[in-house]
């Protein structure tokens, strides 16, 4: 690993400020929470920086808090503090047991929510420091002619890597806010806004400029009426990344829906909310055909890759499942 300075922040300001200094002095420099993911990063030397800004060691920037209809996270509450909150447990199910899937108990143990969103794609390539890929400011994204099994079937183009977090769908699903600090100040979002297809930029996975960094995500409570799913295929049952998921949040009563939101994980460069498919169940029955119908218009225009057609069948089922399981 190549050499590097640790520096401890003591504040949002001060991060905000190290980053700033850092990028003056043409000096690279990158924020880390639990470093699970980073320092892995750093060990296979694709990221080589010369300044790790530690943003543990800011006090309460891991609290949790239910506030005016919904939960403040701070960035630095950990996988494992989300899925182990009683209260949010039993408000924000779906976002528990999203963070409950993911990676191993010692790294959800470390690793943050704001960790969890900003991770790097675990595409085998992208972390290969022998394949210079499209990403990594390369000339080909090396999916196209190579393997490609476990890549992006909707929104690739340029790049045909994965939105990785588990986390992610579900916030988009609770239609969650992001707050960012920067050298401008703070500034909200919703989070569905913070990440960014490779057609619009391939070089990078969200908003984030240099010296801003997340502090918090807002969720707001599901309405009244709303039930919330979270599933995840995987190759194995530990330790991996979705192949698939889905996260569903439907409001209804009388049995019609009011209102449903779809975001499917591992299928493309971004959490990818299927609005046709919401559209699509406005005002209808949550019955079994129409549950289908909504796979099948929330796989609307994939475009598979030689290796991973098969992504798209089991993105329809799981569309249909999560819909069925949240009436
Ligand atoms: C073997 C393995 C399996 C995994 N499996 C899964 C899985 O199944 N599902 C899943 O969702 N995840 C999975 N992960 C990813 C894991 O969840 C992340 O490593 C973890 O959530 C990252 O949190 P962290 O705080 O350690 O991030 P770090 O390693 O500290 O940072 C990750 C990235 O986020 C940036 N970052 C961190 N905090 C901030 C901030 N506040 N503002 C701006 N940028 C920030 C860093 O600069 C870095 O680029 C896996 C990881 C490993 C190593």
């Amino acid at each position: 690993m190549k050499s590097f300075e640790n520096i401890d922040a003591r504040s949002v300001k001060e991060a905000v400020s190290l980053l700033q200094k850092f990028q003056q002095q043409k000096k690279v420099a990158a924020v880390v929470g639990g470093g699970s993911e980073y320092l892995q990063l750093m060990k296979d030397q694709v990221m080589t920086p010369d300044y790790v800004i530690n943003l543990k060691t800011i006090p309460g920037l891991n609290a949790i808090r239910e506030e005016r209809g919904g939960f403040r996270i701070g960035a630095l509450a950990t996988l494992a503090e989300i899925e182990e909150h009683s209260v949010l447990r039993e408000k924000l199910l779906i976002l528990s047991d999203a963070a409950g899937e993911a990676a191993s108990p010692q790294i959800r143990n470390a690793g943050t929510i704001a960790g969890n969103i900003c991770q790097r794609p675990f595409c085998w390539y992208f972390r290969s420091s022998h394949f210079n890929c499209l990403r990594k400011g390369g000339q080909v994204c090396y999916t196209v002619t190579g393997d490609g099994r476990f890549h992006a079937i909707l929104g690739g183009g340029a790049s045909y890597i994965v939105h990785p977090s588990d986390t992610a769908p579900a916030l988009v699903a609770l239609g969650a806010q992001i707050k960012i600090a920067g050298p401008a100040g703070e500034k909200t979002m919703p989070l569905e806004k913070f990440f960014v297809l490779p057609s619009v930029d391939f070089k990078r996975e969200n908003v984030l400029n240099p010296g801003e960094i997340v502090t918090e995500i807002y969720v707001p409570i599901p309405k009244p009426g709303s039930k919330g799913f979270y599933h995840k295929v995987r190759e194995r049952l530990a330790w991996d990344h979705a192949i698939v998921s889905v996260a569903t949040v439907v409001q209804s009563s009388g049995g019609v829906v009011r209102e449903a939101r779809v975001v499917l994980g591992g299928v493309a460069p971004i959490p990818w909310r299927a609005a046709g498919a919401e559209e699509f169940l406005r005002g209808k029955k949550l019955d079994e055909a129409n549950a289908q119908k909504a796979g099948e218009i929330a796989l609307e225009g994939a475009k598979p890759l030689k290796d991973n057609v098969y992504k798209i069948a089991m993105a329809k089922l799981l569309v249909q499942r999560g819909l069925l399981a949240s009436v």
